[in-house]
């Protein structure tokens, strides 16, 4: 089990493995927040929040919706909308311990442009 952390605590997040790899988006927004997205699945990740409770914001399609903590202001995940019908959770690998961080082999996606991972 991993476990990952806003800065104040009040948003935790579990997944019980990690992913193959890790994203960083150039899209308007992913740039923007500087978040380093992991992709599960609703059952695959346990989101707790406590009191100070959580920001969200929409844009666009409003397909997903990011979620902040809103005492720290951590950008620490996003969930897909009704609208999206899609059960696609994006963790924000950033709240995870270092050795997590730096573990996960990470692909720069062209959100901005091509929509193609610029490894590739
Ligand atoms: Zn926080």
């Amino acid at each position: 089990m991993y476990t990952g952390e806003c800065h104040c605590g009040n948003v935790q997040l579990k997944i019980s493995h990690l992913t193959k790899t890790a994203t960083r988006c150039n899209c308007s927004v992913c740039r923007r927040y500087a978040a380093l997205w992991g992709y599960f699945t609703e059952s695959e990740v346990e989101i707790t929040v406590g009191k100070s409770g959580l920001e969200s914001y929409e844009h666009g399609d409003r397909y997903i919706s990011f979620h902040r903590c809103q005492n720290c202001g951590c950008m620490t995940h996003y969930t897909s909308t009704p609208k999206a019908q899609s059960d696609r959770v994006a963790v924000n690998y950033h709240m995870f311990p270092m050795a997590v961080i730096s573990s996960v082999h990470v692909r720069h996606f062209d959100g901005a442009d091509s929509w193609k991972f610029l490894d590739e």
